[in-house]
């Protein structure tokens, strides 16, 4: 399998039973869909609100200096996407919803080293947050209404009492 940035042949890399490739020109690591998560070492770990808030410190929103450049997926050759990792990882990889993920040297390391963070379960908090603040917001618009009609019904009453 080529390398999809220098376009020569990638080496394989065993570890553990568990397949890469590796190109030896740019060090990039292509790591197949179904491996990411024994390659990334993606175990469910429980952290508390306080470390997930200063994980995201440590990672910030990528900048836009870089020159994109897409390149193409080595398994299908379509095209593949640019990811911040995780959404919030600031490590940019390239990914093909197919097949996996190759990433650019050093890259891989600091993917683990995000996830051992709590990278996922500060994902996860993202998401409830998100939830919560959309629960309450849909309550505050059921009261609204509620309140509202109520209103009405009552100067309804009203106007009805005084004969209009
Ligand atoms: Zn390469
Ligand atoms: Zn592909």
């Amino acid at each position: 399998m080529k390398c999809p940035k220098c376009d020569i042949e990638m080496k394989v890399f065993k570890e553990n039973g568990i397949e890469t490739d590796i190109c030896p020109k740019c060090k990039g690591v292509w790591v197949d869909k179904f491996e990411e998560k024994q390659v990334l070492k993606i175990i469910p770990e429980v952290f508390t609100v306080s470390e997930l808030r200063d994980l995201h410190k440590v990672y910030k929103p990528l900048g836009r200096t870089e020159k994109v450049k897409y390149c193409k997926c080595p398994r299908c050759s379509r095209l593949m996407w640019r990811k911040n990792y995780m959404h919030h990882s600031g490590i940019v990889v390239d990914k093909c919803k197919k097949h996996g993920t190759f990433f650019d040297e050093g890259e891989l390391q600091k993917a683990v080293e995000f996830i051992k963070a709590g990278g996922i379960e500060y994902e996860k908090l993202k998401i409830t947050e998100r939830g919560i603040t959309e629960t309450r917001d849909k309550l505050l618009r059921d009261i609204n209404r509620v309140e509202r009609a109520d209103l009405l019904g009552r100067r309804a009453r009203w106007l009805m009492f005084l004969g209009f």
